[in-house]
């Protein structure tokens, strides 16, 4: 009775309730709330949420195999005959034949003895470990079959393996997804999709795809099916970014065009060096974008070392000599203090002025700036993001710089944007994005790249030492010393901290004091004053101090090329862009360097991995990725971006071909029809999944 009433229900639901793809789970036929909750706890409440739940790998079992041919570590489906049941501890063994020969399976529950008998048939699908001597099935998937005529259903198909729980096993999830896909994905998956892009790709459908993801009848419908979907996410989010900067840039700005000149020439000439050539060409391709009248949007990157601040010193004199101000923007003072310098240098004897503009400045040195910034004076302004505060007018502002990029995020440029500035602007990265990543995230945005490190660079040798090894690491200091190199000792905190038990910048500085009393030691970080700060850091870069001990304030940017040893305490604490970027302080001169790893006490599993990666990576490239891998891309990028690459099929790593393909078929499409007015159903799809993350639901 209450069996019926529960059906009368259900039905009802149905009927009275259009079934959208927001709809939750509840609602669809055949799940009740215990299901419900159950989804619910995989992070399925909607139907959509379910359709792209997306299976982790798949089992193929369209072959029946006999016994006589299983091998241990493969994975095998069979029919047999169960001859003997036993009891182990914990576990239920079954030993089966057929007409080959025998294998045992094992099961991780004693209760399933009561269910599996003596003489009955069973279809058996699973791995066949390798650990015993008997080919032994451990928990396989396994029916019970009535008659030997019987078409078992675990068996004769690719079979889905999601990733299930208790309260939504394997078994349970997969006949659950596979009837609500069968029921409601002709019904609410609409195309979106432009009709031209589906046939000339020969693409499957939407419905097509989702069906055949879940349900492949090949690996060949699967591929279809995957790289459709990872097509959709790619495509729509290439599209997204395409509308975004459109609204955030209105229809024609323009900037200035630029052209090198007097200031450029001398510039360059006076160099005690030669340009690398992938300098030369970074360059080149950044002065061919500043001689547009659109404004450049440019990524150069280019590992620690590679030589990218001087890029970005030619592109603004190039500015300059064209009677344009520009503006290079760094995450930190002590960095933004340190290009100030070097570029105070060059520019005095041109005649030109460059100016710093910190947070921390008085506030008539802030006002004399800001002046100087609105008449003109001033023509080439440096400092932290307190560049954009509000207060700050600019004369003629034509190009702007923003070192260390992936310390931003994206949103900065809108700021500019909606400031009425529309700049040409050149982010600079030390921590290299896979281009999959960058494109996924920016779009069409241009990319520079520094292949190679000056000549002459040496590979940073990398060790790792335990916490006992304090020892040997004093003599290492030593023996630099006595060779005239320079030290960075970092540490994660500046004072102790009980609770973490790391290492203070404080309590190290003291200690090395006392052990080193004939060494010149200085302590930096970001709770010194700023005068302290840039003395110090003066001191440092003249080769007044030998060691300095300091927090990751001297992470990025950081130049000082006689420093060649950098030690790391509690080493496990730290990502490892970061760890990579800390090893860019040295390495930047003609010595040997060293960077030494120093494991903390508490070293947590992680941490050990990323210190083993390090010694064996050098490769910037290669550790972001490792990076990409470890962390996926929302953390990688920063919280900004959260969301934006939170794909279910595309994978950033794998599917740079298809990203491609999506970019340059977004742009074909917009070109024409930036508002999508000839394509509702895809414009509706990208505002539906990406309209809060891109900021794009503001104005439509
Ligand atoms: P990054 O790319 O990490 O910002 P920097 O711009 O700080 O690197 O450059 C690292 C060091 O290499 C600096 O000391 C710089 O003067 C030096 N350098 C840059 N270009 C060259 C070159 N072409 N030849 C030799 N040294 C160079
Ligand atoms: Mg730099």
């Amino acid at each position: 009775m209450t069996q019926k009433l529960e059906i009368y229900k259900t039905t009802q639901k149905i009927n009275n309730q259009v079934v959208r793809l927001s709809s939750p789970v509840e609602i669809l036929e055949g799940i009740g709330s215990k299901k419900a909750d159950a989804l619910y706890r995989l992070g399925i409440s909607t139907l959509e949420d379910l359709f792209y739940f997306l299976p982790r790998r798949y089992e193929d079992r369209r072959v029946i195999s006999k016994i006589n041919v299983i091998s241990c570590g493969n994975f095998y489906s069979i029919i047999a005959k169960v001859l003997d049941t036993r009891i182990r501890p914990g576990r239920t063994e079954a030993l089966l034949s057929d007409d080959t020969g025998k294998v045992i399976a094992s099961w991780f529950s004693e209760k399933i003895i009561k269910i599996i008998r003596k003489g009955m048939t069973l279809a058996i699908c699973g791995a066949v470990d390798n650990n015993f001597l008997t080919p032994r099935f451990t928990h396989p998937e396994f029916e019970i079959l009535s008659n030997d005529s019987q078409v078992p259903s675990i068996i004769g198909k690719i079979f889905p393996v999601y990733h299930a729980n208790s309260d939504m096993p394997q078994k349970s999830l997969r006949r659950l997804i596979s009837s609500i896909v069968k029921k409601y994905a002709d019904k609410c998956l609409i195309e979106f999709l432009p009709e031209k892009i589906l046939s000339h790709y020969g693409m499957m459908t939407l419905s097509e795809a989702v069906k055949n993801i879940h349900m492949p009848s090949d690996s060949h419908d699967y591929i279809r099916a995957r790289n459709r979907l990872a097509f959709d996410e790619l495509f729509l989010l290439q599209s997204g970014i395409i509308m975004r900067r459109q609204k955030f840039s209105g229809h024609n700005i323009n900037s200035q065009s630029i052209t090198a000149g007097k200031n450029y020439n001398e510039f360059l000439q006076k160099l005690p060096f030669k340009l690398t050539s992938s300098q030369e060409l970074a360059i080149n391709e950044i002065l061919n974008d500043l001689a547009q009248n659109t404004p450049m949007n440019r990524l150069l990157q280019g590992d620690v070392g590679s030589g990218k601040t001087l890029v970005a010193f030619a592109a603004m004199l190039a500015c300059v000599d064209s009677g344009y101000q520009a503006a290079l923007m760094a995450p930190t003072e002590i960095l933004a203090w340190q290009h100030y310098e070097k570029l105070r240098k060059s520019l005095e004897p041109l005649g030109l002025k460059a100016a710093l503009l910190v947070g921390s400045l008085k506030t008539s040195e802030r006002n004399q700036i800001l002046s100087g910034l609105a008449d003109g004076s001033i023509n080439i302004i440096v400092g932290t993001h307190s560049i954009f505060a509000e207060k700050v007018n600019f004369s003629n502002l034509a190009l702007v710089i923003v070192d260390e990029q992936h310390r931003f995020g994206v949103v900065q440029r809108n700021n500019l944007i909606s400031k009425g500035l529309s700049p040409h602007v050149l982010a600079m990265t030390a921590t290299p994005i896979p281009r999959t990543l960058i494109m996924s995230i920016y779009g069409d945005l241009e990319v520079s790249s520094l292949h190679e490190l000056p000549p002459g660079r040496k590979r940073i040798n990398t060790i790792s030492f335990a916490p006992v090894q304090y020892k040997r690491v004093l003599q290492i200091i030593h023996e630099a010393i006595s060779r005239g190199e320079q030290i960075y000792w970092v540490c994660p905190l500046i004072d102790e901290n009980e609770e973490k038990d790391l290492s203070s910048v404080t309590v190290i500085y003291e200690r090395l004091k006392n052990l080193l009393p004939d060494i010149n030691i200085a302590m930096l970080h970001g709770k010194l004053s700023p005068d302290i700060k840039s003395r110090v850091m003066q001191d440092f870069s003249d080769g007044k101090i030998n060691l300095l001990v300091a927090t990751v304030v001297i992470e990025v940017g950081v130049d000082v090329p006689n420093a060649a040893i950098i030690i790391i305490q509690d080493a496990g604490q730290f990502g490892l862009a970061q760890l990579h970027q800390l090893r860019g302080r040295v390495g930047r001169g003609s010595a040997q360097s060293t960077c030494i790893l120093l494991e903390g006490k508490n070293i947590t599993p992680e941490g050990k991995a990323r210190i083993t990666a390090m010694i064996n990576i050098s490769d910037g490239f290669k550790l972001s990725e490792q990076d990409l891998i470890q962390r996926g891309p929302g953390e990688f990028c920063g919280t900004r971006q959260h969301g934006v690459t939170d794909f279910h099929a595309a994978d950033l790593i794998k599917d740079e071909k298809i990203l491609l393909l999506a970019r340059d078929e977004a742009r074909n499409l917009m070109r024409q029809d930036i508002n999508l007015d000839s394509e509702p159903s895809l414009r509706h799809e990208i505002f539906r999944r990406l309209g809060r993350v891109l900021e794009l639901a503001v104005t439509s």
